[in-house]
Formats: C-alpha cells, structure tokens, sequence
C-alpha cells in the first residue's frame, strides 16, 4: 500500500496506487467527477446504497442510469441485491424530520464503511461529497467518524470543485438529471415550491 493522504487534504490523487476504494454513490450525476479524480489514484468500486429514494419508480431510473455509467466507465458498481431498506429509512426519519439530513448520511454512509472494512478496501468515499445542496461538512465529519467506527479510512476530498464539469458532462451524454434531493420530505417541498411559483404566476398574469 502507498503512503496514505492526510484525510484533511484536499489535493487531488494523481499517484496510480493499488489501493482499493469502495465509493458510495447516489446517482449517475454526481458520479462523473469524483469517479474521473479518484481513478487516477485507486482501484475503485461503486456502491449504490441509497434507500432515501422515493418513489420506487424514481430509485430504479436513478439506479438503471448509474448503471449505465458505469458500465460506460468501466467500473464496478455493487448494490444492495436484497433491495434496500426503504421502510427502516422512512421509519428513522420520521421519527427526527429536523435531523433527515444528517440521519440520511448516517444511514447511506454506515453500510458503505461496513461493507468497506468487512471486504478489506483501504478507503471509502462518497459522491455526498460533490452535491452544492449536502452539508458538506457534515457529510464529512460523519464519514470520518464512521470511518473510525469500523475501522476503515474514509477518504475526503472536495469533489464540488468538479461540479460544474460534472453538470456539463451528465448533459452532453443526455443522462437522467433528478429535479430533486430523493426523499418524499424533499419531492413534497419540490411539489410545493412548483406549487406556489404557479400560483404566483397566475395572480400577477404571468408578468
Ligand atoms: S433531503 Fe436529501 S439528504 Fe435530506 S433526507 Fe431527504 S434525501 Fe436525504
């Protein structure tokens, strides 16, 4: 194994090592820039675990569209073949709507560390990481923490420096792009949103 970044680091991996990374990934999107970074330095290995998604409709496009990806890359991509807990996932915030968010890292991000340190990868990472709309510090400090937790190093970088080429990208190869986080909390305060924009619309005759 070659020497290990300092997880505060944010330079970008440019040495070719054979360390292995399992990335956590949320869609085919937010795949494109951390996957091109990362593969310049590790033997990396997708993991889409993302039980958030509502409808179910929504989880299969947004899976079936990383799995193009991937396959286009040339990357493994693993998934959940029991299917992912979307009940518990409901359950657990449901009962903290405040703290969804953080909960909703937590959740993604503690299967991603076990399955890491169980199957003997060096590091985990997340596309968390490369969304404007995370807390991305919070995101963060969570994978560090889980990281520590089960014993595997999880690997920071700030994949956001890439957002824009990553919109480009996912455009010019007319990937499905989601209009919202994933969440039925955060579809309904996009339903809402649409809502409200209509009606303003319709009260100032569409000035
Ligand atoms: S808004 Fe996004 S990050 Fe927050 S709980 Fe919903 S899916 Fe998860």
């Amino acid at each position: 194994m070659t020497e290990k970044p300092t997880e505060k680091s944010t330079e970008k991996p440019t040495e070719k090592s054979n360390d292995k990374l399992l990335l956590h990934v949320c869609c085919g999107p937010c795949s494109i820039y951390p996957l091109e970074l990362l593969n310049l330095r590790f033997k990396t290995t997708c993991y889409f675990y993302n039980p958030n998604i509502y409808p179910e409709s929504e989880y299969r496009r947004r899976f079936e569209t990383m799995k193009i990806y991937a396959d286009y890359a040339g990357i493994k991509l693993e998934y959940n073949k029991a299917g992912d807990d979307f009940n518990d996932f409901i359950f657990a915030i449901s009962e903290n709507k405040a703290k969804r968010c953080e909960i909703c890292y937590m959740i993604r991000l503690d299967m991603t560390a076990q399955k890491a340190a169980i199957e003997g990868y060096d590091y985990y990472s997340t596309t968390l990481l490369y969304s404007i709309y995370m807390d991305h510090q919070k995101v963060k400090s969570i994978g560090e923490s889980l990281g520590e937790l089960h014993g595997v190093d999880f690997y920071y970088s700030d994949f956001r420096e890439g957002w824009r080429k990553g919109v480009e990208v996912s455009k010019e190869m007319g990937m499905y792009r989601q209009n919202y986080c994933g969440c039925i909390y955060s579809l309904e305060d996009r339903t809402e949103r649409l809502k409200m924009k209509e009606q303003k619309k319709s009260e100032t005759g569409g000035r």
